[in-house]
């Protein structure tokens, strides 16, 4: 399963509806200072719910919505809403129909070939906002992403995304620590994790 594209809708610095394509094995993304690639990452990690909104640079939620005076300091000027989407290549079926059918709560999720999971988060008022998650179009909560996901290896926990800085901590922290980011890639630690759990018992 790989990210075969994204669809940005005022996110961050995004200010009109951005499609960005994805290939099956390598892509790279270039561009000046400020120019927006981290907040393309960025968008991935909201919309599949993987990270807090500190770990994709907004204080709140809202900030994420486009705001062509982003840098300045100013009320609220009316409702707006920021949204991506992530379509996910499923033709090896990494996740069953049956997977997704019950992620979604209903039969009615198209023949997976696609996976889509969409986030919004809508601003009404100064402190008021809402966010909304969907899969393959149906209404779902984070948790269902969240599980759907996990069964595929993507949890918020794994190593799907190396951000910058974690390459220099990864060289620099001991072999026992280094040991333990080996043990949760191969899936060894969730073992670990539960013969701890028994031998607690
Ligand atoms: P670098 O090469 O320095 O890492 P980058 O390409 O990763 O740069 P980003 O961090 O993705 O750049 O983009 C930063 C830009 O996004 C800043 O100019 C910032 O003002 C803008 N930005 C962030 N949030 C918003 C928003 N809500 N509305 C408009 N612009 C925003
Ligand atoms: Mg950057």
């Amino acid at each position: 399963m790989h990210i075969k594209e994204l669809v940005l809708d005022d996110f961050k610095s995004f200010g009109r509806k951005t499609r960005i394509p994805f290939y099956e094995d390598f892509t790279t993304i270039s561009g000046p200072n400020g120019s927006g690639k981290s907040n393309i990452i960025d968008s991935v990690l909201f919309a599949l719910g993987l990270a807090r909104t500190s770990g994709i640079r907004a204080e709140k939620l809202t900030d994420l919505i486009y705001d062509p005076g982003h840098d300045d300091e100013d009320g609220f000027a009316g409702e707006r809403e920021a949204a991506v989407e992530v379509v996910l290549a499923n033709e090896d079926r990494t996740l069953t129909r049956e997977q997704v059918v019950s992620a979604a709560g209903t039969e009615d999720v198209g023949d997976v070939e696609e996976i889509t999971v969409r986030r919004r988060v809508k601003q009404t008022d100064e402190d008021t906002y809402y966010s909304y998650y969907y899969l393959n179009g149906r209404s779902v909560n984070l948790s269902d992403i969240r599980d759907l996901l996990a069964q595929a290896g993507v949890t918020p926990e794994g190593y799907n995304v190396v951000m910058q800085g974690d390459v220099t901590e990864i060289i620099t922290m001991s072999p026992y620590a280094r040991r333990g980011i080996i043990d949760e890639i191969a899936g060894v630690a969730e073992f670990d994790a539960k013969k701890e759990d028994a031998f607690g018992e």
